[in-house]
């Protein structure tokens, strides 16, 4: 038996992984025993005393075992998990991956890939209670050249998860209080670890286990604004104590005034109109500056705007040059791309990739993404079965899009079937009537729409001579196109 001790480090994990793989040492003869992050020494420089001994990393292997993409976002991922038991998965999976089962991720049905997705699953929740429940009081610092105002904001937050400080190789949150709030002086206590930012770098201390004194007048500011955003139409007890777990009231100063705002709702309900999937919450408003593409996508892993977010792996933004001047639109992610969290990287985008290629455009300087950003499917025994998003859908995940299209203004979109085309163009849309005709909108001066590309491998099954027209369309609207890059 092989035991390898670590001290909550992914790096560590990954060294040894990577030698025992190449040495074909099975999973059940491996044991992981992570002591933990009070142990671990890059973060709070000092390894803590009477820590056991990790194991020393073993020689670099002559072949590193070949892994599919998809792994290490994963593994990054799952790393943050509090259940140790994550390092004895992460090293099956690693196994099976480089052991003959090297499309083993796409099979959501394996136990071990699906204890993976639910594993996320708990992260990406409470990632999204992380930003919706931290709650900063202010507190006096002594007033330096750095910090001319001598306030600190600080905040008490209790992690389900490694979510905060992160561990050695694999990022905590941090980073996004940080770029949210870029010239605020922070600190987020937690037990696991506290992290502080000075308006220029983020460091790390020891967790701490009470919440500090808070400001009176910060909290009256903040229960004001609570009541302000308060939205009674969406009022549902159960649903808001899932939503906001009583164990983070203690820290809510708006926990207070909740009774009193659940009991009037009723009657404020009746006189309002609502429509109760969106994303628009989850959209970081650009009030503290301009948001970047990159902070949009990290902010739409955790939208639960609609539905669609709980059975799907992850959300699969758009990708490409945040200043690309075209930008193609699909309708969403598919099962490959929802592993992968990339759109088109399955057999649509294959064709996709050909077609843009017939069209002579570089795949690499357009901005490739969907209408909806989560996969919707049914299972069926071993697969999971593309479902079309309804209406709903798509105007509740329309926030996404128009944040994206707004933030790249290019000078081209390109619906890309009739799903993207009704959510850019309007409902009376018609691909079969419209296509390769110019579209007006709001977010470029010049659009079209055309066939999807899964429209040719649809179609072509049946009839290939209809399948090769859809795809010599395709090419001709993208090459219509390509003079705008
Ligand atoms: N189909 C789409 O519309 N988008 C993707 O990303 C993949 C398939």
């Amino acid at each position: 038996m092989n035991q390898i001790t670590l001290d909550a480090s992914l790096t560590a994990w990954r060294d040894h992984a990577r030698a025992l793989a190449a040495a074909h040492v099975r999973p059940h003869a491996v044991t992981w025993v992570d002591l933990g992050l009070a142990a671990a020494t890059p973060l709070f420089g000092g390894r803590a005393a009477g820590a056991a001994e990790t194991t020393p990393a073993p020689p670099k292997p002559a072949r590193a075992p070949h892994v599919p993409r998809a792994f290490l976002p994963l593994a990054k991922a799952l790393a943050l998990h509090r259940d140790p038991v994550k390092w004895d998965l992460l090293y099956r999976l690693l196994f099976r991956l480089t052991h003959g089962e090297k499309t083993l991720l796409d099979d959501a049905a394996d136990r071990d890939v699906a204890l993976a997705a639910k594993m996320r699953h708990d992260l990406k929740r409470d990632i999204h209670k992380m930003h919706a429940f931290v709650r900063f009081n202010a507190v006096p610092e002594t007033k330096t050249p750095d910090n001319p105002s001598g306030e600190r904001y600080v905040a008490f937050f209790e992690p389900d998860h490694l979510i905060t400080v992160g561990i050695d190789g694999a990022e905590g949150q941090g980073g996004w209080f940080a770029r949210r709030f870029p010239q605020m002086h922070f600190s987020i206590l937690t037990p696991d670890g506290c992290v502080h930012w000075n308006t220029r770098e983020l460091s790390h201390t020891p967790g701490v286990t009470e919440a500090p004194a808070t400001d009176d007048d910060l909290e009256t500011l903040w229960v004001d604004y609570y009541r302000a955003i308060f939205n009674p139409a969406r009022v549902n007890p159960a649903a808001m104590t899932r939503e906001m777990p009583r164990r983070y009231w203690k820290h809510l100063p708006e926990a207070e005034v909740i009774p009193e705002l659940l009991k009037s709702a009723p009657a404020v309900v009746d006189a309002m109109a609502t429509d109760t999937y969106s994303a628009a919450p989850y959209v970081p408003p650009p009030l503290l500056g301009d948001v970047s593409l990159d902070q949009l996508a990290e902010a739409a892993q955790a939208c639960e705007g609609c539905p669609l977010h709980g059975p799907a792996t992850q959300t699969v933004f758009g990708q490409g040059p945040p200043d690309a001047d075209v930008v193609l639109v699909g309708e969403q992610p598919g099962d490959k791309e929802d592993l992968a969290g990339e759109p088109f990287v399955g057999p649509a985008g294959q064709k996709l990739n050909e077609a843009l290629e017939a069209a002579g455009i570089d795949r690499g300087r357009v901005y490739v993404t969907n209408a909806v950003k989560h996969f919707k499917f049914e299972p069926r025994g071993k697969f999971r079965l593309h479902k079309s998003p309804t209406a709903r859908e798509v105007s509740a995940c329309m926030p996404w899009l128009e944040a994206e299209l707004d933030l790249i203004k290019p000078r081209a979109i390109v619906a890309l079937g009739a799903t993207a085309g009704k959510a850019l163009f309007g409902s009376s849309f018609r691909i079969t009537q419209q296509r390769g005709e110019p579209q007006s909108t709001r977010f470029a001066p010049n659009a079209l729409a055309t066939y999807h590309p899964s429209a040719i491998l649809r179609t072509a099954q049946r009839d290939p001579d209809a399948g090769a027209q859809i795809e010599a369309y395709l090419k001709e609207d993208l090459a219509s196109i390509a003079k705008f890059l």
